[in-house]
């Protein structure tokens, strides 16, 4: 049942503590096949199928509600600033494959090199696990994709574009 119906849910009064986009790493192509993972049901109306997950709370709520663009807006009865969110969330998928695209440097020693905004960025073999690979920039080094090792040459490359687009 849509929670729209529900008399307990507050209709008015939310506001978006977050936003996630749920085919931030897909290809554009990939999403016909990949619908079902990378669309969620929203949590207010049930109905719409949605990409871009708006983190709703509200003071006499408890827990979070993910929902949609058009549930959003009612629910922030904010019809400009939840549209905003999609498109930096959109400009920023466009970024990041825009950034899989460019060519790195192989060198003899195995790594991968790109001069980026003024900057190295290196890509590399774990010394302790072969199938790991790790992403180095301005002497720091970074192991792990959103929680996870990295364990194949794309992700290190969605890892080293976080490192300039938090
Ligand atoms: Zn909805």
């Amino acid at each position: 049942m849509s929670l729209w119906d529900n008399k307990g849910v507050p209709h008015k009064g939310w506001h978006c503590v977050g936003m996630i986009d749920l085919g931030e790493d897909a290809e554009d192509m990939d999403f016909e096949t990949r619908k079902a993972e990378l669309y969620e049901q929203c949590q207010m109306c049930k109905q719409e199928g949605i990409r871009y997950v708006h983190i709703m709370e509200h003071p006499s709520y408890s827990g979070q509600l993910r929902v949609g663009c058009i549930c959003a807006e009612n629910m922030e009865n904010d019809y400009v600033a939840p549209r905003g969110r999609e498109n930096d969330l959109i400009n920023r998928h466009n970024r990041k494959m825009n950034f899989l695209k460019r060519e790195w440097q192989p060198r003899t020693n195995g790594n991968l090199v790109l001069k980026y905004k003024g900057s190295y960025i290196t890509i590399m073999r774990s010394k302790f696990g072969q199938s790991e690979y790790g992403v180095a920039f301005a002497g720091k080094y970074i192991w792990n994709y959103q929680g996870k090792k990295i364990r194949d040459i794309r992700t290190a490359k969605l890892a080293a574009f976080d490192i300039f687009d938090q």
